[in-house]
């Protein structure tokens, strides 16, 4: 279940088999697992297969203090864990399924000494990372020689290959991996190869988290069920031969930490180590992830996103240079109708079928609604963002004249009309503001019927001729097509 904000706050597993330790049989309507958050995002309190716990955090959104019920204690009793970070926000004292470690950054914010953990006090482990930022190497230092050390290889940030070597050269493996070639975004490694022999194949869950792996007999060893933020609550086997889990990223299975190419995540906080290396947006709560819409939101380098957003400035700072966007703004400033852009990550889907953006006027009358531009939409150009803007400004502005945020079907009708005939939708020289002609009807019926099946007082129409008449009425008697005379 997800609410406003994208934050996961119930979760009840519908298939698979019986987790060990959860309540048996909840009744239906208990969910297994339960979130709180506060208004930025930080957990408040969480319901983990049983375990509670309580969170404490800072004004820099980090956890400065994690409670914990211990089980089978007289209630009240609580174990408290005091996370700790540096500077750049990276946290130092993590707690983790494999106990609690310091961890050391470099300059570049990549986590490079690990110390504690459960096993003994002298457990280091060493990781090293390439110039991309790939980790490289992965050390277990001053315990015994005959622990593994890693080497990984990468095709770009698909990890291809693991060697795997003892300190006293008594062995060595190597682990190559195989992805789904059909996969550009949703990269999972399909078949896994350990020193030429064992061939491992893996099935995945919709959430791309790997359920089951199986050799070429179709043979299962392993079936892996994880909880909502990635921990590994039943695993059939000890022993995994696919280092690769939670999301299909690798999990570190010494510190209990999933590693995603440029943070390492802890599933038992549910929370990164480190801040969004890219500074995610305008959102203040750097922990996130693509501004937590993990359903909607690719965020494959870091990358795309930001150069999106600078387009979707550009767009931004474009518009006051027509001259009737001027004038537009003018009567919407004189008449203090108050709106803001907002540059956010829309629906695929829609982006998909051309809508750039969308206006979501406020809750009450005098408030600031907001222009919602797309950052997702891949490569567009200026113009394109401009007559999306061209479209939302239209809407403000019939909103403000009207004086309302909840205006009729025929009021969401005509509104509708007015921004695809003077936008890039219908008319491709919307910037030329030609006032839509009998050639344009077809496109801006058929484009002002699609909105407003979504939207505004058509809402609870739910009779289709119905609306096309009045479109029909608002469009031809009333000419909604036209600009508005703001001399
Ligand atoms: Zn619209």
């Amino acid at each position: 279940m997800l609410q406003v904000r994208n934050e996961l706050t119930s979760a009840t597993k519908l298939v698979g088999r019986v987790v060990p330790n959860a309540p048996q049989s909840p009744a239906a309507d208990t969910p297994e697992y339960a979130y709180q958050y506060d208004d930025i995002g930080n957990r408040i309190t969480s319901t983990d297969l049983g375990t509670n716990r309580t969170y404490t955090a800072n004004s820099l959104n980090q956890y400065t203090l994690v409670g914990r019920a211990v089980p089978g204690a007289p209630q009240g009793e609580v174990e408290e864990f005091v996370p700790q970070f540096d500077d750049d926000g990276n946290q130092t004292l993590i707690q983790t399924s494999t106990g609690i470690w310091q961890v050391q950054y470099n300059g570049e914010n990549r986590p490079v000494l690990w110390t504690g953990g459960t096993q003994s006090a002298a457990t280091n482990i060493v990781m090293s990372f390439d110039r991309m930022g790939r980790r490289v190497r992965y050390l277990d230092v001053y315990t015994s020689i005959t622990n593994c050390n890693l080497s990984f290889t990468y095709d770009k940030y698909i990890c291809i290959l693991r060697f795997c070597y003892i300190r006293d050269n008594s062995c060595s493996n190597y682990l190559a991996l195989a992805w789904d070639p059909t996969e550009p975004f949703i990269t999972q490694p399909i078949v896994s190869e350990l020193d030429n022999s064992i061939h491992r194949f893996c099935l995945f869950d919709g959430n791309k988290n790997i359920s089951t792996i199986a050799d070429e007999s179709a043979i299962v060893f392993e079936n892996v069920r994880y909880s909502p933020f990635g921990k590994v609550v039943a695993n059939d086997e000890e022993s995994r031969t696919t280092p690769f889990g939670f999301s299909s990223e690798y999990l570190d299975t010494g510190l209990g930490i999933v590693y995603y190419n440029f943070r390492h995540y802890i599933p038992e906080l549910g929370r990164w180590m480190q801040r969004d290396p890219m500074h995610f947006g305008s959102l203040a709560n750097k922990y996130s992830f693509v501004g937590n819409m993990v359903l909607s939101v690719v965020d494959e380098l870091g990358l795309d996103i930001d150069a999106q957003r600078k387009m979707c400035d550009a767009a931004r700072s474009a518009i006051p240079n027509d001259v009737y966007i001027k004038k537009m703004l003018k009567y919407l400033k004189k008449h203090d109708c108050k709106f803001s852009v907002k540059c956010v990550c829309c629906n695929p889907d829609d982006v998909k079928k051309g809508n750039l953006g969308s206006y979501s006027p406020a809750d009450s009358w005098g408030q600031k609604g907001d222009v919602r531009i797309c950052i997702n939409a891949g490569e567009r150009n200026e113009s394109e963002y401009s007559l999306t803007m061209v479209h939302e400004v239209i809407h403000v502005l019939d909103y403000c004249r009207l004086r309302t945020n909840k205006p009729t079907c025929n009021q969401t009708a005509c509104t509708e009309i007015r921004a695809y005939s003077n936008d890039g939708g219908c008319n491709p020289n919307g910037s030329n503001w030609i006032p839509a002609d009998k050639s344009k009807y077809d496109c801006v019926r058929r484009q002002a019927f699609k909105s407003c099946k979504n939207m505004g007082g058509c809402l609870n129409l739910n009779d289709d001729e119905k609306l096309r008449d009045i479109i029909r009425y608002e469009y031809e008697i009333r000419k909604c097509f036209e600009r508005v005379d703001l001399r």
